[in-house]
């Protein structure tokens, strides 16, 4: 089955507004055409970074969003709200699960929110240190993402991104080995199986902690990882499009 790469750029809570336009204009210029580029700026920037990147093959995603479709939820972004402007929307990145003391269940109905509005979840799932030690990698993945896929009908399963985000690897400059992370891909595509066997094979399995223009082409290289969610490397556009372009096959 052949699945268009995806590498998607997590911006975090950084850049000024020029900063992001700058950086989303010079992406978008040399985005490579076989390759679905995403990049995910602050919430505040995401029109901007929208007119920036309007006519480019380079796609909007948001960081986050709330699953409410709208009401009294102070602070909160729907996704009835990204819907005009974004494609795609990160669902349970590491760094909400542990700083924000979001759990599987919101995951998912964020999951399920995010696919009634018609755009993808980029569905993050990934073991901490301390679990991977204990042995615990493979069963901590599955119940994040059956938590999720729970939520979800077996028709949508094709539109799911899942990005294995080992959570000792983000930020941290180390990334998995690419026989570890793609030992986890290949586990995460036969728990989809069991839900959708056909739309399984359509998924796009992607990789996330520490992806570098050095790491890529080893990690992307491999069966069952479809592309990579990309952090620190993402503020750079030459780094960026290196790693997207080592995304081709
Ligand atoms: C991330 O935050 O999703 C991520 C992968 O970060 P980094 O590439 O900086 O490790």
């Amino acid at each position: 089955m052949k699945r268009t790469p995806l590498i998607a750029g997590n911006w975090k809570m950084n850049t000024s507004l020029e900063e992001a336009t700058d950086l989303a204009t010079a992406v978008a210029a040399a985005a490579p055409a076989d390759i679905e580029l995403v990049v995910c700026p602050p919430f505040p920037w995401l029109l901007t970074v929208a007119t920036a990147i309007a006519g480019s093959r380079v796609k909007l995603g948001a960081q986050n969003c709330w699953f409410e479709p709208k009401g009294a939820f102070t602070g909160e972004i729907s996704p009835a709200m990204l819907r005009p402007t974004c494609t795609f929307v990160i669902a349970g990145h590491s760094e909400r699960r542990a700083l924000f003391a979001e759990d599987d269940d919101l995951v998912g109905r964020k999951v399920k929110a995010i696919m009634e509005q018609g755009m993808t979840p980029i569905l993050c799932v990934g073991e901490s240190l301390a679990q991977r030690k204990a042995g615990q990698a493979h069963q901590v993945v599955t119940r994040q993402l059956s938590a999720a896929i729970a939520r979800i009908e077996s028709a949508h399963v094709a539109n799911l991104v899942v990005a294995y985000e080992p959570v000792w690897a983000i930020g941290t400059g180390i990334a998995a080995s690419p026989a570890d992370a793609a030992e986890m891909t290949t586990a995460i595509r036969e728990t989809l199986r069991g839900l959708d066997p056909v739309g399984a094979d359509q998924v796009r399995l992607i990789y996330g902690g520490s992806v570098t223009t050095e790491n890529a082409p080893t990690l992307l290289g491999q069966e069952n990882i479809d592309g990579a969610l990309v952090g620190g490397a993402s503020l750079s556009a030459v780094d960026f499009l290196a790693i997207a372009q080592a995304a081709r096959r």
